[in-house]
């Protein structure tokens, strides 16, 4: 199996059965976030403590790219300080849009072919961009 159909698979496998998917009970963040060019909507909470993320989950509807990556996204953030997840954000999205490397960001590659479908790489990203919203602002914070 080469490199990019196991990149393809993970992106199924998350699709299929998204991992911390729902709501927490008592979140400290949260931000909505929407991709109109693909119609994805994107529910996030997050429960800081210490700093830390302690607790991520997320509701939404949307196509299989951004559900995948929403659900590979809350996967890698558990345990990262703001800082942290700063620096991943820059990562993530320096893989999708220019030419950062994949094999840096471990499951997270699996979004390194995106850069080529252009009109994906909103699918992409809008997890991270609504989780760039719920850490910089309020709860109910939004992308747009
Ligand atoms: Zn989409």
């Amino acid at each position: 199996m080469s490199l990019s159909e196991l990149y393809q698979q993970l992106i199924l496998d998350h699709n299929r059965s998204p991992r911390n998917r729902g709501a927490l009970e008592a979140p400290t963040h949260s931000a909505v976030g929407h991709n109109p060019l693909c119609g994805d909507q994107l529910q996030l909470q997050l429960q800081l403590m210490d700093g830390r993320v302690a607790e991520v989950a997320f509701e939404g509807s949307g196509c299989a790219i951004s559900t995948a990556s929403a659900s590979l996204m809350t996967d890698a953030v558990k345990g990262l300080d703001k800082d942290e997840l700063d620096e991943l954000f820059a990562k993530f999205h320096a893989l999708a849009t220019g030419d950062e490397s994949s094999d840096k960001l471990g499951k997270l590659g699996a979004f390194g072919g995106i850069r080529d479908y252009p009109t994906r790489v909103k699918c992409a990203t809008l997890a991270w961009h609504t989780l760039r919203a719920a850490l910089h602002g309020e709860l109910g914070a939004t992308t747009e």
